[in-house]
């Protein structure tokens, strides 16, 4: 499908916003991403019941021409045999938005595409399986593409197409200002359902100036950011800034209401194994540990944000690790920890920020030593263990925090490389520092576009980091 483009200058985000819609409103909610739902598994059930009955028809030996016709799965194809099918499957369909129906059709379009690529290797990452079944019990979510979408002057309501007017929880003020304004152009909106709670997110091209905002202090030039476990994140300044562990500060409870579900009547019956209907004390218990895990997910969003954006407004060149998280996750030891801190984090915020506010953000190489290299004299020590918090020079004598010594590590890179040759990535010490690649308008990396970080030599840095098979090292 052809990719928006947003005019040059602006860029893609989301304003995202918490409803509080009336209960007729939740009722029209949900039938819309019910809908969304149902043409999704219906479709999907005739795709693959196509695609196994010409399978059958082949190996009887019917003639080419003669096989039941081929269901496409594009977007244009899905949505022409809907309209033709959909009086007699969907009776009820007028009772819903059109865009609902086509949420589903984009979706499974989306979904069989890509199983499609992945399986001829013509896609990146983890292999692909065929889709599956949507179920009632999933995230509930409807996207509206046109119609009548906007924000209301009042700061209060969204507007939605067929659901109408709904009260928002919290104040719109951000996007309604600056589509007043006429710098902001509402895309689509995704109403979605978390543990209970209905938001609307809009995808919205705005036309930022880009630039450090006139509240945010200047803070300094360079920094080197070091994310972890300890701390969320440790400046090359000294600071640290600490880890909410939001993941760990519930599991107490989490516990409690697990355990408080599972003394219920839940979906299956634990003595046969059979599926029975569930309580609704199962039902109210579920929804608990549905909140609480959200309030993890926010706690921890918000932290990062908060960190992200300070550091994107108040710093001119930022450098960070690239991190190799999914090969650290493959610690058992670390792999809670990991999750509750998220530190790749870290980079795919600034990836975006960075070009928000006109600061620059580097990425150190996957396998450049920052732990282990002493911050005054640049001696590597071949072993550093994980449990050494302070990093002692046995060549200078130097001592201090070994993770304020990475971050001083990681800035020195750039200041390295600023002053030594701008054309050359390569610093002195082998370490390889290239410009993050931005995210693309609604892209893989995140829904936030960003304009492109200058690079410092692109050609040449491709080139030198083209080297990231190797395995990872212990730091
Ligand atoms: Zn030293």
């Amino acid at each position: 499908m052809k990719r928006y483009e947003p005019p040059e200058g602006w860029v893609v985000q989301a304003y995202r916003f918490a409803l509080d819609p009336s209960d007729v409103q939740v009722l029209g909610l949900r039938r819309n991403s019910g809908a969304a739902r149902f043409v999704y598994n219906y479709m999907l059930g005739r795709v693959s019941a196509v695609k196994a009955q010409r399978a059958a028809e082949a190996s009887y030996g019917v003639a080419e021409a003669d096989l039941t016709p081929w269901q496409g799965w594009s977007l244009p194809e899905l949505r022409r045999t809907w309209n033709e099918i959909k009086q007699w499957v969907a009776p009820w369909w007028a009772q819903c938005s059109k865009e609902a129906f086509n949420t589903g059709l984009a979706n499974l379009s989306a979904a069989l595409g890509n199983w499609h690529a992945s399986r001829a290797g013509a896609r990146k990452g983890r292999r692909m399986g065929f889709p599956r079944v949507k179920k009632k019990q999933g995230r509930r979510s409807v996207r509206f593409t046109t119609g009548a979408i906007r924000v209301e002057a009042d700061y209060r309501h969204v507007v939605l197409p067929r659901l109408g007017r709904i009260r928002t929880h919290e104040s719109t003020r951000k996007l309604a200002r600056r589509v007043r304004a006429g710098t902001a152009t509402i895309l689509s909106a995704t109403v979605t359902e978390t543990a209970g709670r209905w938001f609307c997110s809009f995808q919205v091209a705005v036309g930022r100036t880009v630039g450090r905002p006139a509240h945010a202090p200047k803070a300094g030039l360079v920094v080197g950011v070091d994310a972890g476990i300890r701390h969320l994140a440790v400046l090359c300044t000294g600071e640290m800034v600490p880890n909410p562990a939001p993941l760990k500060a519930a599991l107490n409870k989490l516990g409690k209401a697990q355990r408080r579900a599972a003394r219920r009547v839940g979906p299956y019956d634990p003595a046969t194994g059979r599926k029975q209907a569930p309580s609704h004390r199962w039902q109210r218990a579920q929804h608990a540990v549905a909140r609480l895990h959200a309030t993890v997910c926010a706690v921890r969003a918000d932290s990062w944000h908060q960190l992200t954006t300070r550091l994107a407004q108040q710093f001119t060149t930022i450098v960070v690790e690239d991190l190799h998280v999914a090969g650290m996750m493959r610690n058992r030891k670390l792999a809670r920890s990991l999750t509750d801190a998220a530190p790749a984090t870290l980079r795919r915020h600034l990836g975006y920020k960075t070009g928000w506010y006109g600061s620059t953000l580097y990425v150190a190489d996957r396998w450049y030593p920052s732990s282990k290299t002493c911050s005054a004299c640049q001696t590597v020590k071949p072993k550093l263990s994980l449990a050494e918090r302070m990093f002692h020079c046995t060549m200078c004598g130097l001592s201090l925090d070994r993770d304020v010594n990475a971050a001083r590590n990681l800035a020195a890179l750039v200041r390295h490389v600023d002053l030594e040759l701008p054309g050359d990535a390569k610093t002195g010490r082998g370490a390889y520092v290239r410009p993050a690649r931005p995210a693309s308008a609604g892209g893989a990396a995140g829904r936030e576009a960003s304009r492109p970080v200058q690079p410092v030599n692109v050609a040449r840095q491709q080139a030198t980091a083209n080297h990231e098979s190797r395995l990872l090292t212990e730091r």
